[in-house]
């Protein structure tokens, strides 16, 4: 059956978006702990029960007290260089990071905000368990700013820079355990104003161009998890939802059509908070937090932002999107497309490092990190997180170099997925991929070919000799030569 196309406009689809970027810092944002996040051997676990407390306000907030009533365990991990005695509330905070601070004063002033004068830490009251103190710290840098989407302006209403949560490991009868080597991680926060009149796919498109401008900072981290948002949907008068949680950009168009189907469906929306899921549908979660849910954090006193320091960050601001976008597509030969994705991409930075340096042609190196793997991911299951910057620095030298031919690309990137501590020039001799002559091929040719044999079928069996040794145009060429 054929789906009825929803019209937005009609149903009065509104929605805000809450985009939350980890910041790729040395440090934590208020102790010395790596952030890396890679380590997996927990050296201890430490086991906590919460305890829901009233607002000076003296209502317990409800979200809070439903968390509270489901009486849950918590269990920490403790990594050896991860997590410290401040991770765990044990000491007080140490100043704020520069670096983290820095870099959110740069995406604060590329997405238009005015700064704050003085920075104030507060206490968001996060009741989940997922950080051992109750609270997470977070600070407005910016507020008021915009960015321009199809020659409409999108208000941003605020940056904000906060500490990240633990990450969830297993929960099973109220026992839920948590690795505390996220918490801590320097996060921005970005604040859209309601979008009122765009499509689902139109929303994505906003949150991409945030996403895109964040990243011009070289500093947002990679990987699933890394980029995560939340948002409210809501339709005609009915209450907001607040959908927490989406792990990829690429997801939300599909998360807000979907959320708009269920309200559609529904007499009455109640106003809730639910989880988005891989596949883009949503659980609930819990109802609808309440308003009261910041308070001073005592500990860190408040910071101002000298106007030497915001001179200095102007001065360095990277070259805005879209004037990379214009140079990607006129001086790199990128198609509009191929320019877009790669602009979204984890391997943006890479990409433009190999190109500067390597005598290659961008168009190939772009669809290599944009296309080709995510073949090789989905078609063949290759860990592409195995493959690291030197891998790809080596194979696109080789290419230079005419070690070898673009066609041998997936071979190599397949070979060194498995067996990551090998060399390109090692893969070249393993799978034998050294690039062959025309001599070699005419004589291949001559050999396989014989009297009566279809052009598809000659170029079939010569392509199974010669792949990824020569280009497949030169091979249908010689073949069709060779057959006259
Ligand atoms: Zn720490």
């Amino acid at each position: 059956m054929l789906e009825e196309k929803i019209n937005y406009k009609k149903i009065g689809l509104k929605a805000g978006l809450e985009i939350h970027l980890q910041l790729d810092t040395r440090n934590k944002l208020f102790c010395n702990c790596s952030t890396a996040i890679k380590e997996r051997e927990p050296m201890m676990v430490i086991k906590r029960k919460q305890h829901v407390v009233q607002s000076e306000l003296l209502e317990t907030d409800l979200a809070a007290q439903y968390e509270f009533m489901r009486n849950r365990t918590f269990y920490y991990q403790v990594f050896p260089k991860e997590v410290c005695l401040i991770c765990c509330d044990e000491e007080p905070p140490l100043p704020l990071n520069q670096e983290a601070l820095e870099i959110a004063i740069q995406i604060a002033l590329l997405l238009n905000c005015s700064l704050v004068e003085e920075i104030h830490v507060m206490r968001k009251t996060v009741i989940d368990g997922s950080t051992p103190m109750g609270f997470q710290r977070t600070m407005v840098i910016g507020k008021d700013g915009f960015i321009k989407y199809k020659g409409k302006k999108i208000p941003i209403t605020h940056v904000s820079l906060e500490e990240d949560a633990a990450a969830i490991v297993k929960e099973e009868n109220g026992n839920v355990t948590y690795r505390l080597n996220r918490l801590g991680v320097p996060l921005v926060e970005i604040g859209t104003g309601l979008l009122v009149n765009f499509s689902p796919k139109e929303i994505e498109e906003i949150a991409y161009l945030i996403g895109i401008t964040c990243k011009s900072t070289g500093k947002i981290k990679k990987g699933i998890g890394a980029i995560r948002q939340d948002l409210n949907v809501s339709i005609k008068k009915d209450e907001r939802v607040e959908i927490k949680g989406v792990q990829e950009l690429g997801l939300l168009a599909k998360v807000i059509e979907l959320e708009v189907k269920r309200q559609l469906a529904l007499p009455k929306v109640e106003k809730e908070t639910r989880a988005a899921l891989p596949d883009g549908t949503t659980k609930y979660l819990r109802p609808l937090p309440g308003a009261a849910r910041l308070y001073p954090e005592t500990d860190v006193v408040p910071v101002t932002i000298s106007k030497e320091l915001v001179e200095k960050i102007k001065k360095e601001l990277p070259e805005p999107w879209t004037k990379k976008l214009s140079r990607f597509k006129s001086k790199l030969k990128l198609s509009d497309d191929l320019a877009k994705q790669i602009l979204r991409s984890d391997y943006l930075e890479l990409f433009e490092k190999i190109v500067e340096r390597e005598k290659v042609r961008p168009p190939v190196v772009a669809n290599t990190f944009v296309n080709t793997l995510k073949d090789l991911e989905k078609r063949e299951g290759v860990e592409a997180e195995n493959l690291s910057e030197k891998h790809f620095i080596e194979l696109f030298k080789a290419l230079a170099k005419k070690k070898i031919v673009k066609e041998a690309i997936p071979e190599i990137l397949k070979y060194l997925a498995k067996k990551p501590s090998d060399t390109v020039s090692n893969a070249i001799k393993e799978l034998n991929l050294k690039p062959i002559r025309i001599s070699e091929l005419n004589k291949i040719v001559k050999e396989v070919i014989t009297p009566g044999m279809s052009f598809e079928k000659a170029v079939g069996i010569v392509m199974s000799k010669v792949r990824g040794r020569i280009d497949a145009e030169v091979v249908m060429k010689v073949v069709k030569e060779a057959m006259k």
